[in-house]
């Protein structure tokens, strides 16, 4: 992390200093006309992305914290007592560092499974060993997960998305820029399938590309998944077989038995995609089988090729990090094998984690912000001149129904089902697998646990959770350039501040505003409020749909896939500066380190954002991220911001300069 400015005692009301990077700004870029490079511009010039990354920046300036010290953590408990959670975490460490095991191994550990494949003779068969396999690890046609529903909120059921693709999504099986991507996968499947041992590779690569292809074609895209109600599919079983074929009958029930699933958890499930599934079946036919064959392999390989010996460890990485992201080296086995124990015991690391890293006087901070958020959105709402009373009165009704979670769960997650052994990776990691499938699965039938944390404390990130009316920030985020307690207020105002808003901010977008304060998807709008909401909606995408990343010429933002993040963000930095007033109470913000309290509060909102990404990884993210590139999520929101253009003395012939009536304000 760039040094935590402690910045002396000021002479100004708050004595704590501005907490701002001021050697950083540039007073060659005028933050009139791109504030994101005034904060961030000689940073991005004199920084060189770190090999084994395809980006970098105050996210992952913090995750590498975060990562050092988690690996301390994993290392002490090697020599933790057996039996512990500790030792399990320290033995999934050791079987990941234990090299010279894994090679000597080599592909022998997957060969049981494509023998089982290759004795599969008809689709019956196929569906049976892919649900077999799917329990160890491997991807399916179709993912299960459990949240709760969105119909009746105080029960879980098992939801099923569209799946089955190695590519990031469908988009890059058809569109014209994905075309050399498309060349090097159907090249990488060749390399993979020829290292695995198994005849024909040249022939059984272009099979699984080409149903995979098929697959694709059938996807919904990332515009379409967002949409609340259109995936919100609730089916009883029966209607499920029905939806993929009454004639076919009995395909998907053998997939099911292979899965062992708890008797009743799939009784009704949401189908997120109800034309995929109609689409997926009439490719379970006996022409394909070879393909399904071929591609159920290549399933397993891929599931497992990141704990095989190194010569599949790279070849993997070769693709799917050099190619897809432009990352030139793999990451040291430690940082990966840190990667795996957080993935696979993420809380019994963060129990610790937060005992050492976070404090009990950063949450009492956190406790103040969030309340000032929420107030502040309260006051916002309560004169919004777009809305009627109707409609205002159940907007109000949500924001008090708002759950904040600060920090780390009040319940930790309980690993004593998970058996772990010090000399197996590859069972562990199935271990692993099949303890959170019975996790997930277990819930159905129980009562909500509205404890869980879907996030570890050590992550540098927060979320918003519309089922359960959410906002969570895990105590890893808590940290200078996002929080500092040592700093003036402005400052994380601008920063956390607007995280918090953020999220909040994702309880009233295009989405999350399909939801009430009890997590219940119900349209609680009137048909003029909604109206004129989607019209602020629509003005939001089309300024959206209208950048271009500095990075990428020619290449835009995609206005309606990011719109929930850019509400998020529009609101969440609006709101802030809001209940940045009400932290002071009516006084004039001080002056501090030569800066005015407004000026410090977009700095330091500018600072938050501070990346700098591969070619390929900026490209891969414009094209599946929900969030829009970081220079936007700076610049094109505060050109929105009334008290943005007063502060800056914005005018006209600034770059940044938006008319008036152009500018949106939606919360
Ligand atoms: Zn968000």
């Amino acid at each position: 992390m760039a040094s935590s400015t402690q910045t002396g005692p000021s002479t100004e009301s708050s004595g704590l200093g501005a907490g701002i990077e001021l050697d950083e700004l540039d007073p060659a870029i005028r933050p009139q006309d791109d504030l994101f490079r005034h904060v961030n511009g000689k940073w991005i010039a004199r920084t060189e992305i770190p090999s084994d990354k395809a980006r970098y920046g105050s996210f992952y300036v913090l995750a590498e914290e975060a990562e050092k010290a988690v690996r301390e953590i994993i290392e002490e408990s090697q020599n933790a007592g057996s039996g512990t959670e500790a030792r399990k975490v320290g033995d999934l460490y050791a079987s990941f560092l234990d090299e010279a095991r894994i090679e000597a191994r080599g592909w022998t550990a997957l060969a049981p499974d494509f023998e089982a494949i290759a004795a599969v003779d008809g689709i019956p068969a196929f569906v049976r060993e892919l649900g077999r396999l799917e329990r160890l690890g491997s991807g399916g046609f179709l993912q299960a997960f459990v949240d709760n529903d969105p119909g009746d909120p105080e029960r879980y059921l098992v939801f099923l998305e569209q799946g089955g693709l190695g590519l990031p999504d469908e988009s890059y099986y058809r569109d014209e820029k994905f075309a050399e991507i498309r060349t090097a996968y159907r090249s990488h499947l060749e390399r993979m399938i020829d290292m695995a041992g198994l005849p024909d590779p040249a022939t059984r690569a272009q099979r699984v590309f080409d149903l995979e292809t098929a697959i694709a074609s059938h996807h919904w895209d990332n515009v379409k998944t967002r949409d609340s109600q259109a995936t919100y599919n609730p089916m009883h079983w029966a209607e499920v077989e029905a939806l993929a074929g009454a004639d076919r009958g009995g395909l998907l029930a053998g997939w099911l038995e292979a899965l062992d699933v708890p008797a009743g958890s799939f009784a009704e499930v949401v189908v997120r995609e109800p034309s995929y599934l109609e689409g997926l079946a009439v490719l379970l036919d006996d022409a394909h089988l070879d393909a399904w064959k071929d591609w159920l392999t290549w399933q397993v390989i891929r599931a497992s090729a990141s704990y095989l010996h190194a010569e599949v460890v790279q070849a993997n990485f070769d693709f799917y990090g050099k190619t897809l992201t432009g990352t030139p080296e793999l990451r040291a086995r430690w940082k990966r094998g840190v990667s795996v124990v957080e993935g696979a015991m993420g809380e019994a690391v963060g129990r610790i984690y937060v005992e050492r890293h976070f404090s009990p006087a950063a949450k009492t901070a956190m406790d103040e912000l969030v309340a000032n958020l929420v107030a502040a959105y309260r006051q916002s709402i309560q004169t919004l001149e777009w809305m009627t009373p109707e409609t205002r009165e159940r907007a109000l009704d949500k924001l008090s129904k708002f759950t904040p979670k600060i920090g780390y769960p009040v319940k930790w997650r309980d690993y004593s089902a998970l058996t772990i052994v010090p000399d197996d990776l590859l069972a562990n990691v199935r271990a692993t697998t099949e303890f959170e499938f019975q996790r997930e699965l277990g819930k159905i039938g129980k009562p909500i646990d509205r404890d869980e944390w879907f996030m570890t404390p050590q992550t540098i990130n927060a979320y918003y959770n519309p089922g359960f009316n959410e906002i969570v920030f895990p105590a890893a985020i808590l940290q200078y350039p996002f929080f500092d307690e040592g700093r003036d207020a402005a400052a994380n105002y601008g920063a956390i501040g607007a995280v918090i808003g953020h999220e909040i901010g994702h309880g009233f977008d295009d989405q999350g505003s399909q939801y009430d304060g009890d997590g219940r998807l119900t349209d609680w709008w009137t048909a003029a409020d909604k109206q004129a909401f989607e019209k602020r909606t629509a003005s939001l995408i089309a300024q959206y749909d209208a950048l271009e990343p500095a990075q990428l010429p020619g290449h835009h933002v995609k206005g309606d896939l990011t719109i929930g993040e850019n509400i998020g963000d529009l609101g969440g930095l609006g709101i802030a500066w809001k209940a940045y007033l009400l932290a002071l109470g009516g006084n004039e913000p001080p002056e501090v380190d030569g800066l005015s309290g407004a000026e410090r509060f977009f700095l330091s909102w500018a600072q938050a954002w501070q990346v700098k990404l591969r070619d390929e990884e900026a490209l891969r993210l414009l094209s599946i991220d929900p969030h829009s590139p970081n220079e936007f999520r700076c610049n094109q929101i505060v050109r929105n911001i009334d008290v943005f253009y007063s502060t800056f003395n914005v005018s006209p012939s600034d770059a940044l300069w938006l008319d008036p009536e152009d500018r949106v304000t939606i919360w």
